[in-house]
C-alpha cells in the first residue's frame, strides 16, 4: 500500500510571543509539527505490515526541507516539497488544495495520513479539506487502526465520551491523534541516509493552483491573563468558612 503523510514545519511554540494584533516567531530552527509526529509513525507502521510504500509532503518555506530530511531519517522512502517561496497569504483551504494536487500529481497514494492539528495555526481543518479536494472519504481523530488492507480501512475514531469504530473505502484520508502510538527516533543510520536523500520539488503553478486567500486573519490577541490567587489564611474552621463564602460569591458552588 503507498501512504501518504502531509507534514508541517512549525516553531517551538515554547519560543513564540504574543503581542497585540502580532505573533513573534523565534529565530530557532522550525521544527516538525509534533502531532504529524505520530502520523509518520503510522505510515512507517502501515508501510512495514504492508510491505508498502511510505511518502511525506510539506508545503512551505525552504527551511521545510529540514521536516522532510526528518521523516526520512525515520524511515520515510520519498519526500516531496512544495515550495511556497515568498510568504504569501494562504488560508487553509488554499494550502488544502495546493496538497490534495500534490497527492494526485504524486499518484498511486491510499491513505492519507495527517497530525490532528498543526501546533502553530490551530486551525485542524486541512485534513478535512485536503478530503474534500481529493472527493475521497475521511476519517478525524483516529487512535486506532483495527484494519488497513486492499480496499477498506476500520479505524476508531475518538469521540467525546469514547469511539466510533468506523470503516472507510479507500482511497481515504485519515487524521491521528497521539495515543496512537510511541513515535521512534531516528537511527545514525537513518540520519545519514536522509542528509543526501533527493528531495522532491514542486511549485503551487506546477500544481495548477492559484494562491489566493479567501480569508485574512483581522486580529489576533494573547490570551487574558490570569487574576492572581488569592491566599486564605487562619483557623482551619474560619479558613473553611471564608472559603465557602469566597466561592459562593463568585458564583462557583
Ligand atoms: C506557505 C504558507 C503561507 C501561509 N501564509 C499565511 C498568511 O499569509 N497568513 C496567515 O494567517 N496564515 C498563513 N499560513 C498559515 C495557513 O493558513 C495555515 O497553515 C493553514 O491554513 C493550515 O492550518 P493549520 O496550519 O492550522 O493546519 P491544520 O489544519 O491544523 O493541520 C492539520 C494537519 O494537516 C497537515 N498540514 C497542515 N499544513 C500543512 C502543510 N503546509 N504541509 C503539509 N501538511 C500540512 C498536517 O498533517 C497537520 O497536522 C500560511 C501557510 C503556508 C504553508
Amino acid at each position: 500500500m503507498k501512504i501518504a503523510v502531509l507534514i508541517k514545519q512549525t516553531p517551538q511554540l515554547s519560543e513564540v510571543t504574543v503581542a497585540p494584533n502580532d505573533i513573534k516567531w523565534p529565530d530557532s530552527a522550525l521544527i516538525l509539527n509534533p502531532f504529524d509526529e505520530y502520523a509518520v509513525e503510522e505510515a512507517l507502521r502501515i508501510k512495514e505490515k504492508t510491505n508498502g510504500t511510505a511518502v511525506a509532503v510539506t508545503f512551505g518555506g525552504t527551511s521545510a526541507e529540514g521536516a522532510l530530511r526528518d521523516v526520512l531519517a525515520l524511515g520515510i522512502d520519498e519526500a516531496y516539497h512544495v515550495e511556497s517561496g515568498d510568504f504569501l497569504s494562504i488560508d487553509p483551504q488554499t494550502n488544502a488544495k495546493v496538497l490534495a494536487e500534490a497527492i494526485k500529481k504524486i499518484g498511486g497514494i491510499q491513505l492519507v495520513l495527517t497530525g490532528k492539528q498543526a501546533n502553530d495555526d490551530d486551525a485542524s481543518v486541512v485534513t478535512a479539506a485536503v478530503a474534500a479536494h481529493l472527493d475521497w472519504p475521511q476519517i478525524g481523530f483516529v487512535k486506532k487502526f483495527d484494519i488497513v488492507e486492499e480496499g477498506r480501512v476500520v479505524a476508531w475514531r475518538t469521540a467525546d465520551n469514547g469511539y466510533d469504530i468506523v470503516e472507510s473505502p479507500l482511497p481515504t484520508v485519515c487524521s491521528v491523534v497521539k495515543e496512537i502510538n510511541e513515535p521512534r527516533l531516528p537511527s545514525l543510520k537513518g540520519k545519514m541516509k536522509a542528509k543526501k536523500a533527493e528531495i522532491k520539488k514542486m511549485t503551487a503553478s506546477d500544481l495548477g493552483v492559484d494562491l489566493k486567500s479567501s480569508i485574512s486573519i483581522k486580529s489576533v490577541e494573547p490570551p487574558k491573563s490570569r487574576p492572581a490567587g488569592a491566599i486564605i489564611s487562619g483557623e482551619v474552621d474560619e479558613v473553611v468558612s471564608k472559603l465557602i463564602e469566597k466561592l459562593q460569591a463568585d458564583q462557583l458552588i
